[in-house]
């Protein structure tokens, strides 16, 4: 059932079919039981170190801080994880708390493919059923991901409806859920859908923000400035936020991709762009026509061209906790070279705008502040956009 637990302000809910009402209840109630359950957490932390590799780096950039001149610049490497991605942290939780409710069966909505590889490696590690829901657009844009969840075990379904594209992936795979509720769970990929989805993926993500904590009181014995992050439905994000809500002295900063602009029609900057209405579930910010329509969205990061936001980054930026501001793809196209020159690392073009909006703030801070910028991903996978950005077009 619907509780306080499922709202962040007037955010969140479930807004949802009576039939899937039966399969996020029975996911509720078995969340509340293994969350606090020390078997199922020493379990989790031993895929976390064990398989994913976990802790990830906390690095200090040491290049890029002193060529930009002012603040310090830490780098937190969820890049270096298993599958290249912060996804996997919250994926393992996922398929263990589904195998723990007797499922045996792991679907999931991808948009790059990203998520989808994340689900589909946890189905072969743990020897679950797994199928993909992908739209067929994205599919064509993708193959190599494709190939990789079918090399993985997976089965992946192009979706034909709407765009075909992410959004339709989403709906397409509740469905799914609602049709065969006995033996699947729906591994929902980022902090949105109905409660207790929201919540689920934030808790499993603020790994993240529990390490940076520790690694940065160990390294510099105090807490950060500022920690940066980019948003797309927003779990890397919140992860790296969450043990740092109540340390108001730190500021949260969430970088939306903004496409051509945010006064283009080309963007997918929710927050500087949306407005509050219902979609997949649940009450948030979404980038809406003038009919309150969902609107088309555009980035050049695959990653981050949701429509929506997670219900609790609505909530932390009515409140002031958090700021959320557009990077352009021209401005992360610059940082994802940069970042690769200055560093040696080439990161996501989706963390490439949290590290876009750093190299921003960063000369005008001075040199005894601290920024954490959370490298949410590797960007092997980006060369061939970015390079075609560029006007140079690598074989496909
Ligand atoms: C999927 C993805 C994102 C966006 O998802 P969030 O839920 O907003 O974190 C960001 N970076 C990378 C590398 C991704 O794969």
């Amino acid at each position: 059932m619907t509780n306080t637990n499922g709202r962040f302000g007037v955010y969140g809910g479930q807004y949802i079919t009576e039939t899937l009402m039966n399969a996020v209840i029975e996911l509720e109630a078995a969340y509340d039981k293994y969350k606090a359950d020390a078997d199922f957490n020493a379990e989790l932390e031993k895929l976390f170190n064990e398989y994913a590799g976990r802790p990830s780096r906390l690095y200090f950039a040491r290049r890029a801080t002193e060529n930009l001149g002012g603040a310090k610049i830490y780098l937190k490497r969820e890049d270096l994880n298993h599958t290249g991605a912060h996804k996997i942290n919250n994926v393992l939780g996922q398929a263990l708390l589904a195998k723990k409710m007797g499922k045996t069966r792991l679907i999931a909505e991808t948009g790059a493919g990203q998520h989808g590889v994340a689900t589909a490696t946890a189905a072969a590690l743990m020897n679950m059923e797994c199928v993909i829901f992908m739209g067929e657009e994205d599919t064509r844009r993708q193959a190599l991901n494709v190939y990789k969840m079918r090399l993985l075990g997976a089965e992946v379904v192009a979706v034909k409806s709407g765009t075909a594209t992410l959004k339709d992936a989403v709906s397409e795979t509740f469905r799914e859920w609602t049709r065969r509720i006995s033996d699947t769970h729906y591994c929902l990929g980022s902090v949105m859908g109905p409660h207790p989805f929201p919540t689920i993926v934030r808790d499993f993500q603020a790994v993240i923000s529990k390490e940076i904590k520790s690694q940065m009181l160990a390294a510099e014995g105090r807490l950060p400035d500022a920690v940066i992050a980019c948003v797309g439905g927003g779990s890397n994000a919140i992860g790296s936020f969450w043990h740092f809500i109540d340390d108001g002295q730190v500021r949260l900063i969430g970088c939306e991709a903004a496409g051509r602009g945010v006064d283009t029609f080309e963007t997918a900057a929710t927050i500087n762009t949306g407005r509050q209405g219902i979609f997949h579930g649940m009450k948030s910010y979404f980038c809406q026509d003038k009919f309150g329509g969902i609107a088309p969205v555009y980035s050049i990061s695959a990653g981050l061209d949701y429509p929506g936001i997670g219900p609790e980054h609505a909530y932390l930026h009515d409140i002031g906790r958090a700021e959320y501001v557009p990077v352009t793809d021209a401005e992360a196209v610059d940082a994802f070279e940069y970042l690769s020159r200055t560093e040696g690392i080439i990161p996501a073009i989706e963390s490439a705008h949290a590290f876009a909006h750093a190299q921003k703030i960063a000369p005008t801070m001075s040199a005894d502040k601290i920024i954490v910028v959370t490298l949410s991903g590797r960007g092997d996978k980006d060369c061939v956009s970015v390079a075609k950005f560029r006007g140079v077009n690598l074989h496909e």
